[in-house]
């Protein structure tokens, strides 16, 4: 542990926090209220967001390959810059994976199926049946449609190279776990690098920028405070 994340820690100790009194049970799409931290899930609906309608939605690759929708990585530029100015190590805060097509999820889900099957002819396990394979897969693998990565709104974020349990004993998860709420995200509690955005009245503002964008205007404040990133205009001709 380097000497800035010691200080990180001591900052943000584990055990101490009681966010009771931020705690609203009434806002809470799908919430569980678990360990230490009080931290409660407030999911990204696949089905609600639906993938991006415009190109200009999602962050260019050349600023970040990951591809989030615009809206988070503005939100996630603040978050991250004020944990770095709190101590924590950037690379935590990393954005490591975020939109992922429900096309894509369509070849990983099947590849991983496939990869399982085979998995268990080699270790000689009875062979399942088409369902009971997929509802095992389930627990491993987002089904093609139901992702919150489909929306560019979830953020995978660099925590995923510290594994399950490295990444909610980082400096950087408890720091996450005071304040990434107060920038509009939200854990994905199995696991420790998962965060949403999803604010209340995000689908409103989502909505608004999408007319925004079919009418070819700026998108202006409805990414909040002020953008830090080009926004891909479309190609004309
Ligand atoms: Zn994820």
């Amino acid at each position: 542990m380097s000497a800035t994340e010691m200080t990180a820690a001591a900052r943000w100790p584990t055990r101490t926090c009681d966010l009771e009194g931020t705690l609203r049970p009434a806002e809470v799409v799908t919430g569980v209220r678990r360990g230490a931290f009080g931290l409660y899930q407030r999911r990204v609906r696949a089905r609600v967001f639906g993938e991006p309608r415009f190109e200009a939605e999602l962050v260019p690759a050349e600023v970040d390959p990951a591809r989030p929708h615009v809206i988070a990585y503005a939100a996630w530029s603040r978050m991250r810059d004020a944990a770095v100015a709190d101590g924590i190590d950037a690379r935590d805060l990393a954005i490591h994976s975020a939109y992922r097509s429900v096309a894509l999820q369509v070849e990983v889900w099947a590849y991983r199926l496939d990869e399982r099957r085979r998995a268990r002819a080699d270790a000689g396990l009875p062979a399942l049946s088409e369902r009971d394979l997929a509802r095992l897969q389930m627990k491993w693998t987002a089904k093609p449609g139901s992702s919150a990565h489909h929306t560019g709104f979830a953020l995978d974020l660099g925590l995923y190279r510290l594994g399950k349990r490295g990444s909610k004993t980082a400096p950087a998860y408890a720091w996450l776990a005071h304040h990434a709420r107060r920038f509009g995200f939200y854990p994905y509690l199995p696991e420790g690098w998962h965060w949403e955005y999803n604010p209340p009245g995000l689908v409103s503002r989502l909505a608004r920028l999408r007319a925004a964008l079919a009418r070819g205007d700026e998108p202006g404040d409805l990414l909040g405070p002020p953008m830090r990133i080009p926004i891909a205009r479309p190609r004309s001709g």
